[in-house]
């Protein structure tokens, strides 16, 4: 399910916590020999994509101070962990990287300044060099703040995305010798802007044009960890762009948890559709996606510079999350189907095919099996190109938490597995018409087996296919549609089309 779009909401696996533990820090903050004579730091995502580009910026803020970045955190002085808690398990795991850097019980002394051992617990991270600074950024930092210090005594840096602005200050804090520094605050008007960003994706680049979020959605953490929203202004996102298309990048993702209600905060007051048209009309750029959009201030706009512009491509996600209008009204998500829909029928009436997908939660509180078929008819109505389907999940803070009715566990997983039957046939359905046809697809992956290549389509559909040219790879090529499974396109590329343009 969902595969075929690479939207990447989190990677979920379960984990066992550490115990709590008290006092001050078992691992000394460095005294300075983290900084730039041979600082290294190991950076590690979970989550979604914005927490992956915010990771790209927070390696630049490092790299700009020196540091190189290494594999492991057995290689590393500085461990970093960007953390997700849209979903429990999530919020899980990150205690559990904790724990596997969990001290030696014999080194206290250490941490309340008596002689002792200050390396980390052999069984799963040596440090054999000193000490090693923590750091839990992200989400999780926001959501348990300074509770992280008594929950993992070892962790020297606590800071949300709504700080990040902070992170270069609170960097050189710990390479002064501070023992804990947190950045929390919520309130703020800035965004995250760096010199430097260390780009993972050769072949997509990711720029943050709005951050936090004002929507308040009754399940959803991201208000409270991440902050109100805040636009960057558009003349900075554009001169961006240039840089980019100037080191080669042909597409561009614009992120943002609601990209769409995007306000530019400078005197040229662009919409949101002016500025995918602007940034599609920079020279070298080839594709614009945008992820993820809010339905309530998705308009024609988009819809006529998505038809009017090819480089803005055909897909948008839309994350409806139910069919059932008692249960928006539940979550809060100022829709209601009806609008939704009509959302729906303007991209069906584009003269471009537009590829729909869109995120849905089963098992909220108080749906009933009706509110259940009511998303099933929903999925049916709209046929959607992929879909993120989740089982709901209480988290902290939250209006929802408290709301009565929840749906037993067993229940939940077996309105999801409907769901996700019912979505994969829609899908299988959907790729097989695209059977027989030409699409262009930009290459970003070489299969082991000999002369296979992988690539995405304007409608951000996966294509498996095979060529004899050498090296495609950041090409675009023409590809002749052959099979389809419920994930995929499977094609052959035309010859002579492997040329970058
Ligand atoms: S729109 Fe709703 S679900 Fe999306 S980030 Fe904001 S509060 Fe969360």
């Amino acid at each position: 399910m969902g595969k075929s779009f690479d939207i990447g909401l989190e990677r979920l696996t379960g984990a066992g916590l550490p115990s709590a533990s008290e006092g001050v820090p078992y691992i000394e903050a460095s005294r300075g020999d983290t900084a730039a004579a041979g600082g290294t730091f190991y950076l590690e995502t979970f989550g979604c994509q914005m927490n992956e580009h915010d990771s790209e910026k927070v390696a630049g803020v490092l790299l700009a101070r020196g540091y190189k970045q290494v594999e492991t955190p057995e290689a590393a002085k500085v461990i970093l962990y960007n953390t997700c808690s849209i979903r429990e398990k999530a919020a899980q795991k990150v205690f559990s990287r904790l724990g596997e850097l969990r001290p030696f019980e014999g080194q206290l002394a250490a941490a309340k300044g008596l002689e002792g051992d200050t390396r980390l617990n052999p069984r799963k991270v040596v440090n054999a060099g000193g000490g090693k600074i923590i750091g839990v950024l992200g989400c999780v930092a926001q959501q348990e703040g300074q509770e992280i210090f008594e929950r993992a005594p070892w962790v020297s840096l606590v800071c949300g995305s709504a700080s990040y602005r902070k992170l270069p200050q609170l960097i050189a804090e710990l390479e002064a010798g501070n023992r804990r520094v947190t950045g929390l605050d919520i309130d703020t008007d800035e965004t995250f802007e760096t010199e430097i960003t260390r780009r993972d994706n050769p072949f997509r680049a990711y720029l943050t044009i709005i951050e936090g979020c004002d929507k308040a959605c009754s399940y959803c953490v991201v208000p409270f960890t991440r902050g109100p929203e805040r636009s960057r202004a558009s003349a900075s996102i554009l001169q961006e762009v240039r840089q980019l298309a100037d080191m080669g990048y042909t597409e561009i993702q614009l992120l943002g948890q609601t990209v769409n209600s995007y306000a530019d905060p400078s005197a040229r007051k662009m919409r949101f559709s002016d500025l995918l048209v602007a940034t599609a009309e920079i020279p070298g750029i080839r594709r614009v996606r945008f992820t993820t959009s809010h339905p309530r201030d998705f308009g024609k706009d988009i819809v006529d510079a998505i038809e009017d512009y090819p480089a803005i491509c055909e897909h948008v996600h839309l994350p409806v999350q139910s069919g059932s209008p008692a249960v928006l009204r539940a979550m809060a998500r100022t829709y209601t189907r009806e609008e939704y829909l009509e959302k729906i029928a303007l991209m069906k009436s584009a003269k471009r095919s537009i590829g729909i997908t869109t995120d849905i939660i089963v098992g909220f509180p108080g749906e009933t099996e009706g509110d259940f078929q009511e998303t099933l008819s929903l999925m049916d109505a709209v046929q959607y190109d992929g879909a993120f389907c989740f089982k709901y999940s209480p988290r902290p803070n939250t209006p929802s938490l408290t709301m009565i009715d929840a749906i037993p566990e067993e229940e939940k997983s077996r309105r999801l597995a409907i769901l996700l039957e019912r979505q994969r046939e829609i899908q299988r359905s959907r790729n097989e018409k695209l059977v027989g046809d030409l699409l262009e697809v930009l290459v970003d992956g070489k299969s082991k087996r000999e002369n296979q290549w992988s690539g995405h389509t304007s409608s951000n559909r996966v294509v498996n296919f095979s060529s004899h040219a050498e090296n495609i790879l950041g090409d675009y090529v023409q590809v002749k549609v052959t099979g389809a499974t419920p994930n995929s396109l499977i094609g052959e590329a035309l010859t002579g089309t492997g040329a970058q343009p």
